[in-house]
């Protein structure tokens, strides 16, 4: 049964006027278009259709994650409380509770240190060709942008750090990037941080820090003992293969922990989904299955596209 349908009165000219001019200048995220739309749109058995713009894991759900989820079903009534999942992480990292900050994803936690450090008349820094999200969490705040040159496509830190104005209160990293899957060296990063001034937030989003060579993954969480103003987001999104539940998280200091706190929604991350992460944290057998997967598949197309002469 279909309720009958209202119709909507014209809206007042100035209404929409209203908001702010640099919420009605922001480009709504484009999301990659979903596979049941595609196959609808070109009759396409959506069995057969890989989608890759959004770096979901091909391989799933972790099983554990899934079995958590199904056990956590008859729990739904409650409100959910984030204690046990901030704990698994923080004692996973060496971290202290006070220091993790839990998001509906980390794009959540993205938007948490925009809401606490950015405002008009103040700017971030960031790379061209970086997470997309970072240019529009900040034009929410009515914030500047500051697009720094990609160099080889990737984040020139240097240029980032002559880049920094007095306004300037958050610089975003994503190492490695999305889209264009570049990485900084820890060497030049931790440079970077030594650099930076101490009252400037660096946030390195490392969503796919599970991804790389345990050679090449940054000693990130030790840089917290020494960068106050560092906040380190991660994501099971990725590697842990629950991008549906939305689930990340942010390493920092206690005292900007309790600043993110007061932006965060209550209850912002669901009951299913701590109960996932915290399945899927101990499920390292799939995350090397995830890592082995990727590594295979990085490996056959950087062959071909060097086949091809691309770069
Ligand atoms: C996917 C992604 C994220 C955020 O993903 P969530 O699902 O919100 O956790 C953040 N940064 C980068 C670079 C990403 O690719």
């Amino acid at each position: 049964m279909h309720a009958k349908r209202i119709s909507m009165p014209p809206t007042p000219l100035d209404l929409c006027e209203r908001s702010p001019a640099y919420v009605r200048a922001i480009a709504p995220y484009q999301p990659g278009k979903p596979i049941t739309e595609l196959a609808r749109e070109m009759g396409l058995d959506e069995a057969r259709i890989v989608k890759l713009a959004s770096n979901e894991n091909p391989l799933g759900i972790s099983p554990r994650a899934r079995a958590a989820v199904g056990a956590a079903l008859a729990e739904l009534a409650r409100y959910p409380d984030g204690f046990d999942l901030a704990k698994a992480i923080g004692a996973r990292l060496g971290v202290p509770i006070e220091a993790v900050v839990l998001g509906n994803g980390s794009n959540d936690v993205l938007e948490m240190v925009a809401s606490a450090f950015l405002a008009p008349g103040r700017a971030a820094v960031f790379s061209a060709h970086a997470f997309a999200v970072y240019a529009l969490a900040t034009q929410a705040r009515g914030a500047r942008s500051i697009v720094v040159p990609a160099k080889d496509w990737g984040h020139d830190l240097p240029a980032m750090l002559g880049a920094i104005t007095p306004e300037t209160r958050v610089v975003f990293i994503a190492n490695p990037n999305n889209p264009t899957g570049t990485m900084v060296a820890a060497e030049a990063l931790e440079a970077f941080l030594r650099r930076v001034p101490r009252d400037v937030v660096v946030v390195l989003d490392e969503a796919y820090n599970e991804y790389l060579a345990p050679e090449l993954r940054c000693p990130s969480v030790a840089w917290l003992e020494r960068h106050a103003n560092l906040v380190v987001t991660r994501t099971f999104s990725k590697a842990y293969g629950l991008a549906g539940l939305r689930v990340g998280y942010a390493l920092c200091h206690p005292e900007v922990a309790a600043l993110l706190n007061r932006v965060r929604q209550p209850f912002n991350v669901n009951n299913l989904a701590l109960v996932a992460a915290i399945a899927a944290l101990d499920d390292e057998s799939f995350v090397a299955q995830s890592y082995a997967l990727n590594v295979a598949g990085m490996t056959r197309l950087t062959d071909g596209f060097r086949r091809l002469g691309l770069d």
